[in-house]
C-alpha cells in the first residue's frame, strides 16, 4: 500500500497531466490515448498540460455512488486546460461558490477505498484562489 510519505515524494510525478497530441488533426486528449478519438490516427505525441485551467461547465452530484458518501455534494466539472478539455472533481469549495469561469488548480487527492482496502490518490482541482500549494 502506498503510504502518505511516498505519495509526497512522488506528489510531482502523479501530478504531471499527461495527453496525447494529434500529429494529423490537432486533437489534444486526456487522459493519452493510443490513437486519436477524433481522427483514428496514431501519429501522437505526449505532451503535459498545465495544472492551472478555468471551469467550462459543472454539474452537482448530491446522490452519492455507494462508497462516495464522504465525498457529497460531488462537483464535476469540465475544465479546460490549455488545449484540452478534461472532465474531473472539484474540491474544496461550496457547490453555490462554483461559477463557469472559474480559474481552477490541479491538486491530488484522497478518492474512495476500493475493495481491497488501498486508498488511491488522484487528481482532482481545486480553486486557484485558495492560493498554490
Ligand atoms: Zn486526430
Amino acid at each position: 500500500m502506498t503510504t502518505i510519505q511516498r505519495i509526497w515524494r512522488i506528489k510531482n510525478t502523479l501530478l504531471r497531466l499527461l495527453s496525447t497530441r494529434c500529429l494529423d488533426c490537432g486533437f489534444v486528449a486526456y487522459p493519452p490515448k493510443a490513437s486519436c478519438p477524433k481522427c483514428g490516427s496514431r501519429r501522437l505525441i505526449k505532451e503535459e498540460l498545465p495544472k492551472i485551467g478555468e471551469v467550462l461547465s459543472y454539474t452537482v452530484i448530491n446522490v452519492p455512488l455507494r462508497g462516495f458518501e464522504e465525498f457529497t455534494p460531488l462537483i464535476i466539472c469540465l475544465i479546460k486546460l490549455g488545449e484540452a478539455k478534461v472532465l474531473a472533481e472539484l474540491v474544496d469549495v461550496k457547490p453555490g461558490n462554483v461559477h463557469i469561469g472559474m480559474k481552477v488548480m490541479a491538486t491530488l487527492r484522497r478518492s474512495a477505498k476500493t475493495l481491497d482496502g488501498v486508498i488511491p490518490y488522484v487528481v482532482k482541482f481545486r480553486p486557484l484562489s485558495l492560493g498554490s500549494s
